[in-house]
């Protein structure tokens, strides 16, 4: 077995540290000096290989956009070793034969792991339940539901979703927004949808789905997530469903704790996303809700398309932004630079505590036993963003010549080295 030593490194408080693996598990001291490779960190931060649990990878079915090899390589240049990859692929991830077909083309690219995440309806359509049983008995061992792009709207629907779940642990994930407050719906309603005469998607839409479901869940003792939290009144909500020992959990992506609706103000679709941009209120809200627990996790919602469905009119293009390969630095930006949270808090937002959620065992710590899946990333290096330049197959990232701070050079995968960006 190849031991490995990193040297050199910095810890998340910016302490001096190192490392130790031996084949694919981190270990505290190594079974014999055999063999020792040492890995020069030259002075990097070493934080363990980040978990997002809202990747949309578009394999099977939208190939053009991006597969599961071109999504893996951006994540890896993220810093990222595991990601999920959301259902609403063509045809649906609704059996077990689709997600143990994602699962497994994962585990061939080998670049990091790849759970499917399975629909909770059949065809995403919110009528009956999808086989869930079967895709988490399958190979895959699916524990998380969700049939994003759409909200599981009817109340009977997510009801016995959340109880069927509970057999395992598992956990639906809910794409909040109601579909008839929504019908037609462009943008955030507020000022700047009124002045630019684009069909407003009100903050209520998101908000009372997560009332009511935080409800169910505490009706039915079952566990909730709710995808991407964009609305101060939707923090809120949580924040007092938490209070009140409801087991739901939240997540918010980076371009929602930075970007505002201001910015549809020059119509470019780059800016089009569900949930829409919101405004500077709710950016604020969403920042303290992540500084004081009511939101648990960063996910990236990386939604990849091709040119075509964005360099279009407004209204024809397609909702939503890759995320991957900018997530840390525009999270770091949010929320370390404005001095919401400190780094290392910021870290456990984007590891430890996604995989807690999903049950990711190994992944998100740098302890003894864990996976040998880390990043080494450069604190007080800036770059500026390109979207040719980029891993993921669509290009449409709304940062483009951004100066983002922090820079991964190396990303390390069950101890391979599977990115490269240089090191100082
Ligand atoms: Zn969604």
């Amino acid at each position: 077995m190849e031991r490995f030593h990193v040297t050199k490194a910095k810890d998340l408080r910016g302490k001096a540290c190192e490392l130790k693996f031996e084949g694919e598990r981190i270990v505290t001291e190594f079974s014999s000096t055999d063999k020792v490779t040492v890995i020069d960190a030259g002075g990097s931060t070493l934080i363990p290989g980040l978990v997002d649990l809202h990747t949309h990878l578009r394999e099977p079915g939208r190939e053009d956009a991006e597969t599961v090899l071109t999504g893996s390589l951006a994540a890896v240049a993220g810093g990222f070793t595991a990601i999920s990859a959301m259902p609403n692929t063509a045809p649906v991830a609704d059996t077990a034969g689709v997600v143990e077909q994602v699962f497994r083309l994962g585990q061939s690219h080998g670049l990091c792991d790849v759970f499917p995440i399975g629909a909770v309806t059949e065809g995403q359509a919110g009528t009956t339940l999808a086989e869930i049983a079967a895709m988490h008995a399958s190979e895959a061992r699916v524990r998380i539901f969700s049939d994003d792009g759409h909200c599981v709207a009817d109340p009977l629907v997510m009801r016995r979703a959340l109880e069927y779940v509970k057999n395992f642990d598992g956990v639906i994930a809910q794409h909040a927004q109601d579909p008839r407050l929504t019908n037609g719906a462009q943008m955030n309603e507020g000022l700047v949808s009124s002045v630019i005469g684009l069909k407003g998607w009100p903050a209520v839409a998101e908000e009372s789905i997560i009332a009511r479901d935080v409800l169910l869940a505490e009706h039915v003792n079952s566990r909730v997530h709710i995808c991407h939290v964009s609305t101060a009144g939707s923090v809120e909500i949580i924040r007092w469903a938490k209070a009140r020992g409801i087991r739901v959990t939240a997540e918010v992506t980076p371009h929602h704790l930075l970007l505002t609706d201001e910015l549809a103000r020059g119509f470019n679709p780059i800016y089009k996303v569900n949930p829409p941009l919101r405004t500077e209120k709710d950016v604020v809200a969403l920042r303290e809700g992540v500084a004081d627990g009511t939101i648990d996790i960063i996910a990236t919602d990386h939604a990849p398309h091709p040119a075509e469905s964005k360099e279009c009119e407004w209204s024809a293009a397609s909702f939503g932004m890759t995320g991957l390969e900018t997530a840390l630095s525009v999270s770091y930006q949010a929320l370390v630079a404005t001095k919401t949270t400190s780094f290392e808090k910021l870290i456990s937002l984007m590891s430890s505590n996604p995989a807690a959620i999903g049950k990711y065992e190994g992944h998100g710590s740098l302890k003894a036993g864990s996976y040998a899946n880390f990043a080494l990333v450069d604190l007080d290096a800036e770059w500026t963003v390109e979207p040719t330049a980029m891993r993921s197959k669509s290009k449409n990232t709304p940062f483009a010549n951004y100066v983002l701070p922090v820079k991964v050079n190396q990303t390390y995968f069950k101890g391979n080295r599977v990115f490269s960006g240089g090191v100082k």
